[in-house]
């Protein structure tokens, strides 16, 4: 008797909550997706970074034990602490980022902030004062409808009750940076990033804070942002990408 009523409560509730068990990616019906979004065979095919990496970028290094901080990160010193990633950006990963942030996905979401929640608890990467997102300018957000990086952001920081704040903003509308060299990558972005408003800097003074990305590519972005929330007193600055 009580378990036919589990059963019925539970098929109930799977009326409500139909997504409960389906995978967000290949759309299939398993038990034991629960609360994950995703099912078995589709996270083994997203490619998690594998050590050694860089202990400032997280890029990839030659097998030299020796070896902890990267070609690029000793020629320039970046802004941030350190940057850590979770997938490479290749095959499905790339996939599944291009369809969230062109293709409309925007449930994929959550299932984003959960694998990054889980890596976040896995290397211990969770004590900040406040969490941020890289920001788009009014023009591409308007474009897009919804900024990919916030939406990450705001899901983590409400998981670990870290603050989400809206502290910087894209004062200039910057050319695509996937077009373009290392150089200009850099070039292009200077003076693209201020603090939202003065308000922001009593706020961040002296604070650790998460940048949270969709992509690391040569860190030109948050090293900007980096560079900003350092300039205006916070502590130290740390980014989190779903993929590099
Ligand atoms: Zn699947
Ligand atoms: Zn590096």
């Amino acid at each position: 008797m009580v378990k036919a009523m589990l059963r019925y409560i539970k098929s109930f509730l799977e009326l409500l909550y139909p997504e409960k068990n389906i995978c967000q990616i290949c759309n299939s019906y398993e038990e034991s997706i629960n609360d994950t979004y995703i099912c078995k065979s589709c996270l083994s095919k997203l490619e998690k970074i594998e050590m050694p990496v860089c202990k400032i970028c997280n890029k990839s290094l030659s097998h030299n034990p020796d070896l902890i901080i990267c070609d690029e990160c000793v020629r320039e010193p970046r802004s941030f602490e350190m940057s850590k990633s979770l997938f490479y950006y290749k095959r499905i990963a790339k996939k599944l980022i291009h369809d969230y942030k062109y293709c409309g996905k925007t449930y994929y979401y959550k299932l984003f902030a959960y694998l990054l929640v889980q890596y976040m608890k896995e290397i211990n990467y969770k004590d900040f004062d406040y969490i941020i997102s890289v920001p788009l300018h009014k023009i591409k957000l308007r474009k897009r409808g919804y900024n990919q990086s916030k939406l990450l952001a705001g899901k983590i920081g409400k998981y670990f009750n870290i603050p989400y704040i809206d502290a910087l903003k894209r004062i200039n509308n910057t050319k695509k940076q996937s077009n373009l060299s290392r150089y200009s990558r850099q070039k292009n972005l200077q003076n693209a990033f201020a603090l939202t408003s003065n308000k922001m800097s009593e706020l961040i003074a002296g604070a650790d804070i998460l940048i949270i990305d969709d992509i690391f590519t040569t860190g030109a972005t948050v090293n900007e942002c980096s560079k900003i929330l350092k300039l205006h007193g916070a502590n130290k600055v740390f980014v989190l990408t779903l993929a590099r």
